[in-house]
């Protein structure tokens, strides 16, 4: 045992040193307040020796965070003084934020495999072995269905509860579709939707939000970028697919500028170095694929949509591409806010959502996949769940030791979604 311990140790001391080093990064807090100020961060997105961290655009008044390396601070900040546009430092070595997340990591790996933990952030194969464990456990309400595989030919997994089938033969039950973890680096997003799957599937008291609703939740949507950051580069948010011809940093797409609904409309690149590289063509990854056929094929009994990301505490709808409302925008503004509502009353991290379209909240981002089963799939209730960041000083690295109070909180959004849906489509249903 101690021994098996020693090449755990070991294998993790190796990969540590593998991982890429930020060692010397910093985080800006950048405050625009004019168009030039906007023109400068216009021209900075297009190298990416910055990195924004941000999902959103560029917008006067609207603070934006980036980071850059060592070598070209000076020259950063000295561009920033001479254009009059302020600044704060967020972080001032990011390597050693993450040295801190490593830590605490191994500190708090408790899960043994077939559990779950929201004491510490979970491997991909952790997070499988969990599903189907409780697919073997519980066969009477659990399938594990596999929607399609990664690029690196990982699974990508749904868990579907439901009771059975409806037994009112006049009424079909109307399910709710959850995925996470699109942008692999938000690692929060996985460890939410595996508490809502827990909650659901392993808590008695929970039976009731399966009787009339079923739920398909896929917890991992990009797991070879998910692996990434465990074991390579944290901070990486897109696929792991090659791009022809291009160096190892340009590789993968932003599947969330992948879906085919006004693809490449704005907010969103076709250069394959950008965070936001929207794909050779719509639909070019596998993962994204997987959603669009799983809707194709189901989209008629899925009444609501969710997509968990995070870090800046917002319930979003349709549209991103563009800052057109829906024609339904008040009532999913409406469900928007009795969500948001549920978690501030519940929260114990302080968390504050705000709800808002995606473009009028952040600037468009069109190719989104809430636009998309919205636009395509004809599911009228999509949401891009924008969970909070905690108090860790760099917004991405949710700190494990909040975990729980996030999930939890989460958790209550849940139960309102579920009450709309199970009113709206199966108690008032008179199809
Ligand atoms: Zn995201």
């Amino acid at each position: 045992m101690k021994q098996l311990l020693l090449i755990l140790l070991s294998i993790l001391f190796i990969q540590e040193i593998k991982a890429k080093s930020y060692e010397g990064y910093k985080v800006y807090k950048l405050k625009p307040e004019n168009i030039n100020h906007d023109k400068i961060i216009e021209y900075l997105q297009e190298d990416s020796i910055f990195y924004f961290l941000d999902e959103g655009q560029i917008e006067s008044g609207k603070p934006i965070d980036v980071m850059i390396e060592q070598q070209y601070q000076n020259y950063f900040e000295n561009m920033l003084e001479k254009n009059k546009f302020k600044f704060d430092v967020l972080v001032d070595n990011v390597e050693k934020v993450l040295e801190q997340e490593r830590l605490d990591q191994r500190l708090t790996r408790t899960s043994g495999l077939g559990q779950v933990t929201f004491n510490s952030y979970m491997y991909y194969s952790e997070q499988m072995a969990y599903l189907h464990r409780l697919g073997r456990d519980y066969p009477e309400i659990v399938a594990i269905l596999k929607l399609g595989e990664s690029y690196e030919g990982r699974d990508i997994t749904a868990l579907r509860l439901s009771s059975g089938p409806s037994t009112d033969p006049s009424k079909t039950k109307p399910v709710i579709f959850i995925d996470a973890g699109i942008h692999c680096r938000e690692w929060i997003a996985p460890a939410v939707a595996l508490y809502i799957i827990q909650q659901l599937v392993e808590n008695p008291q929970n039976a009731l939000f399966y009787q009339n609703v079923d739920w398909d939740i896929v917890p991992n949507l990009n797991p070879d970028g998910y692996e990434y950051t465990q074991r390579e580069d944290r901070l990486w948010r897109k696929t792991r697919r090659p791009n022809p011809n291009q160096p190892n940093y340009c590789m993968g797409t932003d599947l969330n500028r992948n879906f085919d609904h006004y693809w490449m409309y704005a907010g969103a690149s076709s250069n394959p170095c950008s965070e936001i590289y929207a794909g050779p063509e719509a639909f070019s990854e596998s993962e994204s694929r997987a959603i669009r056929d799983y809707f194709l094929a189901n989209g008629e009994t899925i009444k609501l949509y969710l997509s968990f990301h995070s870090y800046v505490s917002m319930v979003l709808y349709p549209w991103g591409y563009a800052s057109t409302l829906p024609e339904d925008h008040e009532e999913l503004q409406r469900l928007g806010e009795l969500a948001a509502d549920a978690i501030h009353r519940s929260t114990t991290i302080n968390s504050r959502y705000t709800v808002n379209t995606s473009t009028l909240a952040l600037g468009p981002g069109a190719g989104g996949s809430d636009d998309w089963v919205k636009g395509v799939a004809n599911v009228s209730l999509a949401y891009c769940f924008e969970l909070p960041h905690g108090d860790s000083p760099f917004p991405f690295l949710f700190p494990a030791r909040q975990l729980f109070a996030a999930v939890r909180e989460t958790f209550e959004a849940i139960k309102v979604y579920h009450q709309y849906i199970e009113n709206k489509f199966w108690n008032n249903n008179n199809q």
